[in-house]
């Protein structure tokens, strides 16, 4: 098989063992890798009362068999694991260095389970592997722990690992990648089951390349592709995308003040210009990535000085910023770095913030609760000095750190103002502005994600002309929210599998290219139908993960704000989502029944029966 190595390393902390699975090679064209061998991994290997922060919940590196080659924007990989933080099934994707290295090793992928006494990191070198005492890394942040292993194995080591917050069991504590020029796996708390394993980190060495089936026929297509996306993504490159925030704010997308406003004209204080003008010192690229979105700035001087690495995204702005109401691009950017070095989610963290902050004006916490804090509405102060007890684990950041469902549980009267869907917090995309996300997030396998489907990118420029889809659509039609997330829930997958960056959508690829790379890369002939299967595939096995867990309809919903709360803003009206009929469309076209369940011809059809250990 070309473009794999056919070989996934297991290692059990518990005792030490170290093993390696040579999958069957149906295994690999049934899932593909990265999303799709993770998931079936974390089926085959969990039950339905696996612990999350317990000995037998396995945490799963999958790369693809494009990571690793020069397919465009290929250097990314999936973790995958039972969520600590929503309790069901969890996944975070991540670019950087880490997974084009790791599958440069000689590996498709690692398992780690059990869970050691003392803390240790866990270095692979290609065909040597060994686990090592890491007491001394043990409380540093993650830049520093990045900075020890490449002067302990050399400048070419990448890294993940986790700070402060996954060692503390933070529910909302990350995994983060390529040290300051940071690329974290920030969703559902993976940070927590690396700590609870006291895995410090994952230090990999190699640059052995995998072999291609038609390296020319890659290589044409490659010359074809890269100009077209480099042109067509020329805003993401010169302003990231946070380039996106002042616009988003105007259409109504960006969330404001907990999701109860549409329009903030603050926006305009927080977007990828104003950081282009003030902190940004240059871009920073993926591996194999012409796109270049990643922001490296410097605070030097001033109140938040201090800061040098990875600039804020849209997502962090919109929640720390709009949803907080908090315009000082330098506190948004210092409270993110935090973020990055300790380990913690910029999305949950700005989320819990702006929910304390609602709590806060309606009495239901009080500075006393807040460790002396004040949590107005906008104050820079306030964000910064909870994200901080967020990332420590401390005082009032036990509390945030639970996350904004978790929150509700501590605080009596605050369900409304908890915006979130199967326990993960909404990212920076509002229902009210792109009606097809209300079916996106309602049925993302791990909660509130604007990436399992993305379809505010065939809302505002993006196309799937395979699928039907040739012009971007209107927004607020009527109908066609379930047809339309069918399809690029299932290409979303696909290039979560095969591991490409969503952005590159934008660069004008689709299904066509994606096959054309994976013939290229592994020599196995597929079409466009085929890939979609895949696609469809894979998403059914993630739900069926929840299904057996006892999720169905029930949980597919919204927050009530969301649905019944029209903001009569500019950009956006009164809209607001009706979620219902949308749901039965979907479950229709993905032939599920009205509960949400998969029906028996659809687990058959996509032959999800299938044993593979
Ligand atoms: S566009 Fe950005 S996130 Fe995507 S691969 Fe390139 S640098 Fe990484």
């Amino acid at each position: 098989m070309k473009g794999y190595w056919g070989r996934i390393l297991s290692i059990d902390l518990s005792d030490s063992t170290i093993t390696e699975i040579t999958p069957d090679e149906k295994l690999y064209r049934d899932y593909l890798g990265g999303s799709g061998i993770g998931a079936r991994l974390l089926f085959d290997i969990t039950g339905p009362d696996t612990d999350p922060l317990g000995p037998d919940n396995p945490i799963i590196w999958m790369t693809g068999p494009f990571t690793g080659t020069k397919v465009p924007t290929s250097g990314r990989h999936q973790i995958t694991s039972r969520s600590p933080l929503t309790g069901i099934f969890g996944e975070s994707d991540a670019g950087g260095r880490f997974g084009t290295t790791l599958k440069r090793s000689g590996w498709d992928g690692l398992i780690v389970r059990g869970m050691s006494d003392t803390p240790v990191i866990i270095v692979i070198k290609d065909d040597k592997v060994a686990i090592e005492p890491a007491g001394d890394l043990w409380g540093k942040d993650t830049f520093h722990t990045d900075e020890q292993m490449k002067e302990r194995f050399g400048p070419s080591c990448e890294t993940s690992c986790i700070g402060a917050a996954g060692e503390r069991l933070v529910p909302i504590s990350c995994i983060g990648h390529d040290g300051a020029n940071a690329r974290m796996s920030g969703r559902c708390g993976f940070g927590a089951v690396m700590g609870s394993k006291k895995l410090k980190a994952v230090a990999v060495i190699g640059n052995r390349e995998p072999e291609i089936a038609d390296p020319e026929r890659l290589m044409a297509q490659q010359k074809k592709m890269v100009p077209i996306i480099v042109e067509k993504t020329k805003g993401i490159h010169l302003l990231g995308t946070a380039g996106g925030t002042a616009a988003a704010e105007k259409m109504g997308d960006l969330p404001v003040q907990n999701w109860r406003r549409g329009n903030w004209p603050d926006a305009e204080k927080i977007t990828g210009q104003v950081m282009a003008d003030t902190i940004l010192k240059k871009n920073y690229y993926c591996a194999s990535c012409p796109i270049g979105c990643g922001r490296d700035v410097e605070i030097a001087d001033g109140r938040w000085a201090g800061v040098r690495g990875a600039g804020p995204e849209y997502e962090t702005l919109g929640i720390m910023g709009g949803s907080c109401l908090v315009n000082d691009m330098e506190a948004i950017t210092y409270a993110a770095d935090l973020c990055n070095r300790h380990g913690v989610d910029t999305i949950e963290a700005g989320s819990a913030v702006a929910m304390t902050m609602e709590c806060f004006e309606h009495g239901l916490l009080t500075a006393e609760d807040l460790d002396g804090i004040s949590a107005e509405w906008g104050s820079a102060e306030a964000l910064v000095a909870l994200t901080g007890k967020i990332c420590m684990g401390e005082g009032a950041g036990k509390l945030l750190g639970l996350g904004v469902a978790g929150m509700t549980k501590m605080i009596p009267g605050s369900d409304k103002f908890a915006i979130h869907v199967k326990g993960l917090t909404l990212p920076a995309h509002d229902p009210r502005c792109f009606s097809t996300m209300a079916v996106g997030y309602a049925t993302s396998n791990r909660g509130a994600c604007h990436l399992t489907g993305a379809t505010y990118f065939f809302e505002k420029t993006a196309v799937m002309p395979e699928f039907g889809y040739e012009k971007p659509r209107p927004r607020y039609t009527e109908g066609g929210e379930g047809i339309m997330n069918f399809h690029a829930q299932n290409l979303m997958g696909l290039m979560d599998s095969l591991k490409m960056c969503k952005f590159t959508i934008y660069g004008g690829v689709n299904v066509t290219e994606i096959c054309e790379w994976y013939e290229a890369v592994t020599g196995i002939k597929t079409s466009v139908k085929e890939m979609a299967l895949a696609g469809e595939r894979i998403f059914n096995l993630k739900r069926l993960y929840n299904v057996r867990l006892g999720l169905s309809r029930k949980e597919d919903g919204l927050p009530e704000r969301i649905l019944t709360t029209p903001r009569n803003d500019e950009g956006t009206g009164n809209y607001t989502p009706v979620l219902e009929p949308m749901l039965d469309e979907y479950y229709e076209i993905r032939g599920w029944d009205r509960d949400g369940i998969p029906k028996r011809e659809t687990v058959e059809r996509l032959g999800l029966d299938q044993k593979y250990f």
